[in-house]
């Protein structure tokens, strides 16, 4: 997985490979789709969600651009799994999931792999996490059609923000905003398709 689908596409930060390498994928993936495991795909984990493709999940950390000191905000914890390769490359790992049984499941695999510096939440992600933040990088892995104001906030000067960014169910763009003097500064990047955010963005304003 690491040579064919990941450095044969391109991913070339070796801190990002490396921690690939190191969180053991199939231990995210429900028990009957473990032979693929490694597959360059999304796979089904229940309640309607997917484990992202090796490839895109290698691709938003390298478009993090991580420093090992940074503290990271995730919204869309799902299995864990980015979860984890993000806990490999900086200090502090902060993610939410808005549906209970993923959030509960997530939550034993990253305690039983023994990572200390992943705190999870049960909530809607749009609200992000005031009390952890500001963050040095945040990345969305449920797509929303514009990117929520409670994150923008809480993102750091010169923090960074990846998220797929669409009103289309069926592709999205993957984007990377900087906050530089407080202003966007917004670059795009391959089409993706994710399960959309849902919760307070889906509720039209009054
Ligand atoms: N990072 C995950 C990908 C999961 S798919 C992984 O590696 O497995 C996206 C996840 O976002 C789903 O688990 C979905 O339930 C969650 N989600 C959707 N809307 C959300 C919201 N408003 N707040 C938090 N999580 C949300």
């Amino acid at each position: 997985m690491i040579e064919r689908d990941l450095r044969g596409r391109g991913i070339k930060n070796p801190k990002v490979l490396a921690a690939m390498e190191a969180v053991p994928r199939h231990l995210f993936v429900p028990e009957k789709l473990r032979h693929s495991a490694y597959d360059d795909r999304p796979l089904a984990i229940g309640a309607g969600q997917t484990i992202s493709q090796p490839y895109i999940v290698a691709f938003m950390s390298e478009l993090l651009a991580l420093n090992p000191s940074d503290q990271v905000l995730e919204i869309g914890t799902g299995s864990g799994y980015q979860t984890a390769v993000l806990a490999e490359l900086v200090r502090a790992v902060y993610s939410i999931e808005i549906v209970p049984a993923l959030h509960d499941r997530a939550g034993k695999i990253l305690d039983a792999l023994g990572y200390k510096n992943v705190e999870i939440k049960l909530g809607d992600g749009f609200f992000g996490w005031d009390e952890r933040g500001p963050f040095d990088a945040i990345l969305l892995t449920a797509a929303a059609p514009k990117i929520p104001e409670p994150l923008w906030r809480q993102l750091r000067e010169n923090g960074r923000l990846v998220m797929p960014l669409g009103k289309e169910r069926r592709t999205q763009k993957l984007i990377r905003v900087r906050k530089s003097a407080g202003k966007k500064i917004m670059e795009d990047f391959s089409d993706v398709l994710f399960v959309p955010l849902r919760g307070a963005i889906e509720k039209p304003p009054r």
